[in-house]
Formats: structure tokens, C-alpha cells, sequence
């Protein structure tokens, strides 16, 4: 076996990459790095009908973004390719004639119809509905007769009867099956594609991987690949299930719960930072008090051992909270670029916003951006910058600006943001002060009624920021629209 830590991603490319691949294959990243190891990337892609070389790409440039990168497999190549298991039928193939040769597997010529009719029967009887043997021991004629009866077999593995199955699981403990409770398995179709439980057997063993970090709906799987290993003669890996996502209602995470691929994050304007950071806590936790953790510092803490056995909780509001963190500090244009998508879907502006309005975007999401737990929901904010044609019809606001102190507050502010050379934040902030202690009232009696004339809303960013992005001329606009409604 390699003498280094040699983990995998073996992901099949069925549909849209879901946040609980990502996490697999963040912990297996994450311990290939600590180890110094190597993490292969390997493509299950024996479902051929669910299979697509789309899906394929999504979870590549998912991975990518996420900063996942892979020492072998697809793309990169290797010394234990090919990668994709619809391209290693041939290796799958030198292991069944093993198999059959010693009596190991053999031909099951059962149809489908036949196995679901006995399954039920089982069932109904109330037994295990394991398969019963019947091909277990066909003589060379029988097989014959089947065949000309047009019959393709499947190759079944034989269980071995009495065992107990042990599976030393580095999140799980000890646990372990009956092998009486296995039944004897299709390894390889009538298609001769063979199924997951033996195809990444050899190919794990094959690609002298020493660790198995997957989903616990695995571990029902782990039993039959035990046994396929003793029975191959191939060194066993030590298993990882790492526990279920679960949505915060403590169901299955799903579709009902929101968001649940890696690419619907990426679009909402979510940072890959701060996806790797949420998901390393989905199921782990950190070696101190600090969750805010870099990938390097993640990196550094990361160990199976603090890999928790009860199901981790997806908390979106956890997510949202990590991610504006690292909103914090992220560029204002890469924000905005993400955000842009939104605004044009929201009609805010078109694709082909100028150079000049792009930049002064880019200005009002420096302002607010921390008030943003991802990029889209500038969209929510956007009004603010974008509508001047807002109404004031909520009664609160109406009461502040009907207060005596308003008309002289407003026709201060004109006059004196007329005055200004240069409209920028120091010196609308210098006009705010100077109202208030020319007029003598206080701060809020100046900025609460300016910024409902400006932005029709009562609470936002800093209005003193705010002002000079809108710019001078469409903020008395505002304010002069607004008083005239109001007379
Ligand atoms: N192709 C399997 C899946 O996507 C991988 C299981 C494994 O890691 O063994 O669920």
C-alpha cells in the first residue's frame, strides 16, 4: 500500500453538484493536504443513462472554484488512469474472469421479473428479500439452455455465508453486518457494466487509495465492498462516513430547503471562500472558538477525529452571516460584477451598462457592501441608488417630515449643497452639522427627514456616503419632488 495518505472524490456526474459532494470532497482535499497526500479525482459515470458529460463539467468547474484542486485523475492524469470508469471497463473485466475462474461470482440468467417476483415474495413472507441462490450452482447445460433461451446473465458475487463484517469506520466506530444479510449481489450487468460497489473497489484498490471519505448512505454499501476486497485479495482502505446534511427542520437537506447546488450559491453572488469555510463546518468542528477560518487555517486544524457521528445542520442564516464576513473585505467590482446578473434581471439597468455608470456602481456597492450577506441582494438595496421617482405614503415618514424644523432643514441643505465645490463624504457630512448647529437641532432631526426626501426610506448606509454616489443634482431632484407631492 502507498506509504502516503491517498484520498478521492469519485463523484457520478448525474445532475447539479450538491453542496454535500462539496463537503466530501473538501474533506478529502483537506486531509490530502495536511498529509502532504494526493487526492484523486475520479468520475463514476457507469449510470449511463443519468450520466452527463455536463454535469461532469459542473462539478470540474465547481471544484475549481471552490479551490478544490486534484493531484490525479481527470484532466490531470496519473500514473493509475484512466479515470473515468466507463473507460476501465477492461481493467472491471480481468477481475471477473479472476472471480469466476476460482468460483468467486457466477452467471445468473434470473430476469429482472423473476428477482423482483421472489423479492416480493420474500417481503410478503416477511423474510430479508435477498437473492436465494437459485443460479448458485447451474451446470454447463443449464447455462446453455438459458442462453439459446436468449437469456444474457448477470455475474453475481457469492457472500461468504456466516460472516461477521467488520467495518472499523474512522467517524463511526466499530460497526458491524451479518454477512447472511448481504445476499448475493450483481457485480457486473447483463450489459457487462459493472455496478458502484464493484467498480470502485478495484478502482480504489487499483489507485492505491488508503482512505475512503464519503457520505454515511454509503456505509450500507461498505459491507458487500469488504467482502469484495477479501475475496480480490486487494488491501482494504480505512472508511470515513461522515454524517448526513440535514435542513433545519432536521429532514433530509433538499430542494424544499433552498439552494442545495454549489452553482445556485455561486450565482446568487456567494464567495468561494466562505462556501469552503461554511462547508468544513458542516460536520466538523474547529480545534478553538474561531469559526472564521482561511483554507489554510482549515487546513492546519483539520483531523477525522473532529468529525462529529450526529448529522451536521445546514444553517443558511450560518452560511449568510460566514459569507458577509467575507464580504467585508472582498473588491467592490467583483462584487458588483456578481451582483450585475441580478440588477438586469431585476430591470435595474441593461447588459450594456456604460463604463461610467458601471463605475459609479461599483462606488454605491463599496458603500453598502456590508450590509450585504451576498452579492444579490444589492438588488434589494438597489432602489436606493436607482429610484428617483419614489413616493412617500408610509405614515411615520409622513410624520417626520411634517415636523416645523423641516422646511428651513431642507432649503439649508439645498442651499448649501449648491455651495460645495466638491460633493464628497467629509463635506456632506460637514453640511449635516453645520444645519444642526445653525438651526439648532438635533442630528437626527437633520438627517432623519434628508434622507426620507432623498431615498424615501427611512433606515440604510450612511447618508453622508450616499449622497455624492447619487450625485448632487439627483438628490435636490429627489428633494424637491418629494416636498412638492407633499404640499
Ligand atoms: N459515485 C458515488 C457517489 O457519487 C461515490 C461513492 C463513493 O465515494 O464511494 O455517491
Amino acid at each position: 500500500m502507498a506509504d502516503k495518505m491517498r484520498v478521492r472524490f469519485a463523484p457520478s456526474p448525474t445532475g447539479p453538484f450538491h453542496i454535500g459532494g462539496a463537503r466530501s470532497a473538501l474533506f478529502n482535499w483537506l486531509l490530502a493536504k495536511k498529509d502532504e497526500g494526493c487526492l484523486v479525482l475520479r468520475i463514476e459515470d457507469t449510470d449511463r443513462e443519468r450520466s452527463t458529460k455536463e454535469s461532469e463539467e459542473n462539478i470540474k468547474e465547481a471544484l475549481k472554484w471552490l479551490g478544490i484542486t486534484w493531484d490525479e485523475g481527470i484532466d490531470v492524469g496519473g500514473e493509475h488512469g484512466p479515470y473515468r470508469q466507463t473507460e476501465r471497463l477492461h481493467i472491471y473485466e480481468e477481475y471477473t474472469k479472476k472471480l469466476l475462474a476460482s468460483g468467486q461470482a457466477y452467471e445468473c440468467f434470473c430476469t429482472d421479473e423473476e428477482i423482483e417476483a421472489e423479492r416480493q415474495a420474500l417481503k410478503d413472507a416477511g423474510k430479508m428479500p435477498i437473492y436465494q441462490g437459485h443460479c448458485r450452482h447451474l451446470t454447463e447445460e443449464q447455462k446453455e439452455a438459458y442462453r439459446a433461451e436468449g437469456r444474457k446473465p448477470t455475474i453475481r458475487f457469492r457472500v461468504p455465508e456466516n460472516q461477521e463484517i467488520i467495518v472499523d469506520d474512522m467517524v463511526r466506530g466499530r460497526v458491524t453486518f451479518d454477512s447472511n444479510g448481504v445476499g448475493d449481489f450483481v457485480i457486473v450487468k447483463s450489459d457487462g457494466i459493472p455496478v458502484y460497489n464493484y467498480a470502485v473497489v478495484i478502482d480504489d484498490a487499483t489507485m492505491e487509495i488508503t482512505h475512503v471519505i464519503r457520505a454515511e448512505e454509503h456505509l450500507s454499501n461498505t459491507p458487500r465492498q469488504v467482502v469484495l476486497y477479501e475475496a480480490l485479495g486487494l488491501p482494504t482502505p480505512r472508511f470515513g462516513h461522515v454524517s448526513l446534511i440535514l435542513g433545519k427542520d432536521r429532514t433530509k437537506m433538499s430542494k424544499r430547503h433552498g439552494a442545495t447546488s454549489v452553482d445556485q450559491y455561486r450565482k446568487l453572488g456567494y464567495l468561494p471562500e466562505a462556501i469552503v469555510n461554511f462547508l468544513a463546518l458542516l460536520g466538523w468542528s474547529p480545534t478553538g472558538e474561531e469559526e472564521i477560518l482561511s483554507a489554510e487555517q482549515l487546513i492546519e486544524q483539520f483531523s477525522m477525529d473532529r468529525v462529529a457521528k450526529n448529522p451536521a445542520v445546514f444553517d443558511i442564516d450560518k452560511l449568510n452571516w460566514i459569507n458577509a464576513q467575507y464580504m467585508k473585505n472582498a473588491d467592490p467590482a467583483m462584487i458588483c460584477d456578481l451582483a450585475i446578473p441580478h440588477l438586469v434581471e431585476a430591470g435595474y439597468i441593461t447588459e450594456d451598462i456604460s463604463a461610467e455608470e458601471k463605475a459609479k456602481l461599483v462606488e454605491f456597492t463599496a458603500a453598502v457592501q456590508d450590509h450585504l450577506s451576498y452579492a444579490a441582494q444589492l438588488t434589494e438595496l438597489a432602489d436606493l441608488y436607482f429610484n428617483d421617482a419614489f413616493d412617500v405614503t408610509d405614515e411615520e415618514m409622513k410624520e417626520i417630515l411634517a415636523d416645523e424644523t423641516v422646511p428651513a432643514v431642507t432649503s439649508l441643505f439645498a442651499q448649501k449643497m449648491n455651495e460645495l465645490e466638491v460633493v464628497d463624504f467629509a463635506a456632506v457630512k460637514a453640511i449635516f452639522k453645520a444645519i444642526g448647529k445653525e438651526l439648532k437641532v438635533g442630528g437626527k432631526k437633520v438627517f432623519m427627514p434628508l434622507r426620507i426626501v432623498t431615498t424615501g426610506q427611512m433606515h440604510g448606509p450612511d447618508l453622508a456616503k450616499m449622497i455624492p454616489i447619487i450625485g448632487r443634482e439627483r438628490i435636490l431632484a429627489r428633494m424637491a419632488r418629494t416636498l412638492d407631492a407633499l404640499k
